[in-house]
């Protein structure tokens, strides 16, 4: 199925088409028994009476199979962030497509007014499919990698002051630094939250995910950037403050856009992001900017995959 807005609008609100979607986004070969690990050789329990039922008495669309290997039964939402939702699923595919279709995120409060659930919901529902965008791969990056840093929301009580002070808005202001790593052949971008932005944190940073040999680092000249930038093959910087942009085709232009992308994101749909939730969002941008030229289904159905194993539980968001 070609999917799209059109095809997909029947999953939105009919709760057993959604199951049958999931299914195969999730088992496009046939069902997988997330217990042993077993293949297509599962099979279905037919509920009695043809329909299944919750302990509440009404009718419930769960889908159980039962693997013939270790006998034991297992559903397609079996260690997903959708497992032991009390949402319909036919709610989080509308979610689901919303994320993977949006440029700026997703607010709370829209997804609340979209699927009629409670803020509280909507918000827990939104970080659970952040989880899921999360990028997977640790390979590290090669070839000519971009670093720089940015600085965002924080806490609010800060931002009014950082900017009715001396009107800075980098370095030495009191909001949350940033730093982001672009790959330059492949256009993937990893950002982590961080405390500082000294030699040290950066190029921890940078080398857990760049291997320095035989890559080029792009930075500005920034001096935290000099003692990593030893460590790789070639280092370019680009010096802003001489009013230098590009050299020799080189330039952090891209993760510039990809910053006010991100400010856009946070300051624009969410309004106010807490220090303790950032790196999620931070995730979830990350994850937007390197899909950019993937197709809004192809999108969704890559969250689809990753959603399995990341199941989060509300105290871990709350904790986080
Ligand atoms: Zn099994």
């Amino acid at each position: 199925m070609e999917m799209n807005l059109s095809t997909l609008a029947k999953h939105f609100s009919d709760e057993g088409a959604a199951w049958g979607l999931v299914e195969s986004m999730r088992w496009p070969d046939g069902p997988v028994c997330p217990h042993c690990g077993d293949r297509n050789r599962a099979y279905f329990i037919r509920p009695r009476n043809g329909q299944r039922t919750t302990t509440t008495g009404r009718v419930s669309y769960r889908r159980l199979w039962k693997c013939k290997a270790c006998r034991k039964p297992f559903s397609v939402l079996i260690g997903t962030i959708f497992e032991r939702s009390q949402v319909p699923l036919s709610k989080w595919l509308l979610a689901l497509y919303l994320m993977s279709a949006s440029k700026n995120g997703v607010a709370a409060n829209e997804l609340r007014r979209t699927l009629g659930v409670t803020q509280q919901t909507a918000w827990f529902m939104l970080h659970r499919l952040r989880e899921a965008m999360r990028l997977g791969s640790m390979e590290r990056f090669s070839g000519t990698v971009m670093a720089d840093e940015t600085y965002v929301g924080g806490d609010p009580k800060n931002r009014h002051e950082s900017k009715r002070g001396s009107g800075k808005d980098g370095r030495g202001t009191t909001k949350v630094p940033v730093v982001s790593l672009l790959n330059a052949a492949t256009g993937e971008v990893r950002s982590k939250v961080v405390a500082n932005v000294n030699g040290m944190t950066l190029g921890r940073f940078i080398l857990m995910n760049a291997d320095p040999t035989g890559s080029t680092l792009v930075t500005d000249s920034f001096r935290s950037y000099g003692p990593i930038g030893e460590h790789f093959a070639k280092h370019e910087q680009i010096d802003h403050s001489a009013g230098e942009y590009v050299r020799d085709g080189f330039s952090t232009n891209r993760l510039e856009g990809f910053y006010s992308q991100l400010k856009r994101s946070i300051d624009g749909t969410h309004h106010n992001v807490s220090e303790e939730h950032l790196q999620r969002y931070v995730d979830e941008h990350d994850f937007r900017y390197s899909t950019c030229k993937m197709s809004d289904a192809r999108r969704m159905q890559r969250i689809m995959e990753q959603a399995k194993g990341r199941r989060l539980t509300y105290r871990r968001v709350t904790a986080a």
